[in-house]
């Protein structure tokens, strides 16, 4: 099995380091592409307007001056061509994607640029808690993603389908199982704008996340690794809301403009 490893914190991320030992535990063949820079929040986008640089670090290795998404394409397209991956592992990312955090992710978006180009790809995500903070918070990703895709891998990942994991903030042998679960909702926008000044007095700002709690529903990714279990999310490419669009359906009936 070819596997193919990107991730969104950029080629010196601890993170991908830890992406690469599950590969190696799934695999002898691990190719690594991943952007030269942190690539966080760039979600599923793409570089129309600058050249993509490839750097050849060394063997199968590459770095990528672009998004998570340029790096699968100039994977898939470039640098694999001949032999395709058979998996994409995107990750592991500093941090959880959990509900809202899928639409910005960038780690999210590796795996579902690999679901697009057809390849069965899987998103990983590290959840940080106060305690676990450091580089030492990826050792629960390790120690259980290559069991859990193994599992995923065995009942095999439908075409436009991708899989969302994201690991619990606690030690290894604290993680209380696996929960198949939804993308969930906060029930609070976290996201607010940081005014700051600059050396000379003019305003910049940031955008920051609130600390705040939130509450999960549960079933919901949110409430999974709250609970201490291992959530994973089956995603689709496909956004259609079919009960939705049901509805709108019946409001535009035969395709009158005007009633
Ligand atoms: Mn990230």
């Amino acid at each position: 099995m070819r596997i193919l490893v990107t991730n969104d914190d950029g080629i010196h991320a601890p993170g991908l380091e830890a992406c690469v030992r599950i590969a190696r535990a799934l695999s002898g063949d691990v190719w690594v592409v991943a952007p030269e820079s942190d690539q966080s929040g760039v979600s599923h986008s793409l570089s129309l307007n600058d050249p993509l640089r490839l750097r050849a670090i060394e063997g199968k290795r590459f770095a990528v001056k672009g998004t998570p998404t340029d790096c699968v394409i100039m994977a898939v397209r470039h640098i694999m061509a001949e032999q395709l991956p058979d998996l994409i592992l995107s990750g592991v990312n500093r941090g959880m994607n959990l509900a809202e955090d899928v639409t910005y992710s960038g780690t999210v978006a590796g795996a579902m640029e690999g679901t697009v180009l057809g390849i069965p790809s899987v998103a990983l995500s590290q959840c940080l808690g106060p305690d676990r903070r450091g580089d030492d918070a990826f050792t629960t990703a390790e120690a259980h993603a290559p069991g859990v895709i193994k599992k995923i891998l065995k009942e095999g990942i439908p075409a436009g389908r991708l899989v969302n994991i994201n690991f619990p903030a606690l030690e290894p042998n604290d993680v209380k199982g696996v929960k198949i679960t939804v993308q969930g909702k906060r029930d609070q926008n976290l996201l607010k704008i940081e005014p700051r000044h600059d050396g000379r007095g003019n305003p910049y700002y940031w955008i920051a996340f609130e600390r705040r709690r939130w509450t999960s529903e549960e079933g919901t990714d949110l409430s999974a690794v709250e609970n201490g279990l291992i959530s994973v999310t089956p995603l689709r490419i496909d956004l259609t809301d079919e009960p939705y669009m049901t509805r709108l359906a019946a409001v535009f009936d035969k395709s009158k403009l005007t009633d």
